[in-house]
C-alpha cells in the first residue's frame, strides 16, 4: 500500500509514500524496545543534551518544515512557520525534563521511602492531519524526555513533516530506533500500537469515533492512553463585551487553519439584546478574511486538506442552508471553501451539534448567564472556548461553569507549550503540554529502605 501526496491548493500530485505492513510495524516496535533500554540507562544530563540538539536541528530546518507543510497540508506559510517553531519550543521546553523528573521522599517510620518516575517503555503516538507536526511533538517530546522510545504514526494524508522530523532526530544524534516515524494506515500501523503488548501507551489525537475504538482495544492489556479528540467549542459574547473587538476576532477563533482545528470556536453564542449589532460587525470581519495562495505571506486561510474532506464540509452547507453571509475563496484548482456563517432557527440544527471541521460557524442567541452556560454545555464535547465580557466576576463564573478544558477570556488562545491542554467529556482523556506532561509517560515506583 502507498499514498500519493496531493497539494490541496493546486491538486498537483507529489511524492508517493510507502505504507508499513504489520510485520514491518512489529520490527520497528522491537527496534524501539532495544533503543529504549539504552536511552533510559543514560545519564539524565546526556538525555537533556540530546533533546537540545534535536531542538537545534528543528530550528535549523524551520523554513523547510514550513514549506513541506504548505505543500502537504495547504497551511498558510506564516502559520506553518509558527508550527515548526512551536515544535522546536516544545523540544526545548521538555529538554529540561530529564534532569528535573523528581520523585518524592515521604516520611515513614523505620527508614526512608522514595518514589521514582520510571519510563513506560515504548510509546505509540498517532496523529491527525490537521496540525501534523505540532501535535506529534506534544507526544514525542515529553515521552522521550521521560526516557521512553517513541513510534509516530502520522495521518495518511499528511506524513511529510513527521518523516522529516524523524530524519532530523537521527541527524541530531538520537539513537537509531529511539524515535521512528511509521507512515501507514490507521487500521494497520495504528491498530498494531494497540494490540502489540510491547507498546505500553498509545497517545491518540483524532476523531472521537476512532478514539473510542482505541480506548476499548487498550482495555485488553490495561494499556495507558491519552486521547485528544473532537470539539464543538463555544465563543460566548455577552452584551457588556467590547462587541467590535469580539466580532473582529471571531473569524480568527474559528476559521484559522480553515476551521480544521479541534479548538475552533464553531458556535458563536451572542446575548440576544446585542445579537443584531454583533452580526453587523461580524459581516465585514468574515468578508475580510484573506483566503488564498498559502505561499502568499498575507494569506490568512488556505484550502481544505483533501477532496474527501471538502465533500464532507460541503455536505453541511446544502443549497437551502441558513446562510447569513459568506467570505470569499479562490476559484479553480484546489479545495477552496469560503468562510461561512449560518444562523439556524433551532439550537438542535446539525450545524450547531456536529463537528464540521471546516470554515463554517453557527451563530445562536442566548438570554442570560444561565442560558449561555446551558447552551455552551449542550454538547458531548468540551475542549475549548472563549468568553467575551467586561465583567471580571462574570468571566470567572462562566469560566468555572463551562465544561471545557481550555478557556480564554476576551481572546481566543488555546495552545501554549507551557500550559496544559486537553478535553472534558468526549473531547478526550488526560492532558498534554505544560509542566506535568512528562509524568503521563511514567509509572510511579515506590521504594522503602529500612534504616537497620
Ligand atoms: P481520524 O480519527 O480519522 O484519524 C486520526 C489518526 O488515527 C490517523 O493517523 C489515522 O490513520 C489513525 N487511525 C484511524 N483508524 C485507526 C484505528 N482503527 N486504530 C488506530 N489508528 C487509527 O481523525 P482525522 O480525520 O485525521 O482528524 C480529525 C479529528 O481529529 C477531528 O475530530 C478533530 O477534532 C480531532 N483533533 C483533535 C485534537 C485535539 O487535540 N483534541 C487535535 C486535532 C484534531
Amino acid at each position: 500500500m502507498s499514498y500519493t501526496i496531493i497539494n490541496p491548493a493546486t491538486e498537483e500530485a507529489g511524492e508517493t509514500i510507502e505504507h508499513l505492513s504489520l510485520e514491518q510495524t512489529d520490527e520497528a516496535i522491537d527496534r524501539a524496545k532495544r533503543a529504549q533500554k539504552e536511552w533510559a540507562a543514560r545519564n539524565p544530563a546526556d538525555r537533556a543534551a540530546a533533546l537540545r540538539l534535536f531542538a537545534d536541528a528543528v530550528d535549523g530546518d524551520v523554513e523547510n518544515l514550513a514549506q513541506l507543510e504548505v505543500r502537504n497540508s495547504g497551511h498558510p506559510i506564516g502559520q506553518a512557520r509558527w508550527e515548526a517553531e512551536h515544535v522546536r519550543n516544545v523540544l526545548e521546553y521538555y529538554s529540561a525534563t530529564p534532569e528535573r523528573l523528581f520523585g518524592k521522599q515521604i516520611p515513614v517510620a523505620g527508614g526512608i521511602d522514595v518514589t521514582f518516575q520510571e519510563p513506560l517503555g515504548v510509546v505509540g503516538v498517532i496523529t491527525p492531519w490537521n496540525f501534523p507536526m505540532t501535535i506529534a511533538s506534544w507526544g514525542f517530546a515529553p515521552a522521550l524526555a521521560a526516557g521512553n522510545a517513541v513510534l509516530l504514526k502520522p495521518a495518511e494524508w499528511t506524513p511529510l513533516t513527521s518523516i522529516r522530523l524523524g530524519e532530523l532526530a537521527l541527524q541530531a544524534g538520537l539513537p537509531e530506533g529511539l524515535f521512528q516515524v511509521l507512515p501507514g494506515q490507521g487500521s494497520v500501523v495504528g491498530e498494531r500500537f494497540v494490540t502489540n503488548p510491547t507498546v505500553r501507551k498509545v497517545v491518540f489525537t483524532g476523531s472521537t469515533a476512532v478514539g473510542k475504538r482505541i480506548m476499548a482495544g487498550a482495555a485488553d492489556q490495561i494499556k495507558r492512553v491519552t486521547l485528544e479528540l473532537g470539539g464543538k467549542s463555544a465563543n460566548i459574547v455577552f452584551a457588556d463585551a467590547d462587541l467590535e473587538k469580539a466580532a473582529a476576532s471571531a473569524p480568527y477563533g474559528v476559521f484559522e487553519n480553515a476551521g480544521q482545528d479541534c479548538c475552533a470556536r464553531s458556535r458563536i453564542l451572542v446575548q440576544r439584546s446585542v445579537y443584531d449589532k454583533f452580526m453587523e460587525y461580524l459581516e465585514p470581519a468574515v468578508k475580510g478574511v484573506k483566503v488564498g495562495n498559502p505561499l502568499d505571506e498575507a494569506t490568512e486561510m488556505g484550502p481544505l486538506v483533501h477532496k474527501k474532506h471538502f465533500d464532507s464540509v460541503s455536505s453541511y452547507v446544502p443549497s437551502d442552508a441558513p446562510v447569513a453571509f459568506r467570505g470569499s475563496a479562490p476559484e479553480g484548482a484546489g479545495y477552496w471553501f469560503a468562510p461561512t456563517v449560518l444562523t439556524p432557527d433551532s439550537r438542535n440544527h446539525i450545524s450547531a451539534t456536529d463537528e464540521i471541521f471546516g470554515p463554517v460557524v453557527t451563530v445562536l442567541p442566548f438570554d442570560d448567564d444561565a442560558d449561555a452556560m446551558e447552551l455552551a454545555n449542550a454538547t458531548e464535547y468540551g475542549l475549548s472556548g472563549s468568553i467575551w465580557t467586561r465583567d471580571v466576576g462574570r468571566a470567572l463564573r462562566i469560566s468555572r461553569g463551562v465544561e471545557s478544558g481550555n478557556l480564554s477570556v476576551n481572546s481566543h488562545s488555546s495552545v501554549r507549550y507551557n500550559t496544559p491542554f486537553g478535553g472534558f467529556k468526549q473531547s478526550g482523556l488526560g492532558r498534554e503540554l505544560g509542566p506535568d506532561a512528562a509524568l503521563a509517560f511514567t509509572e510511579t515506583k515506590n521504594v522503602f529502605i529500612p534504616a537497620d
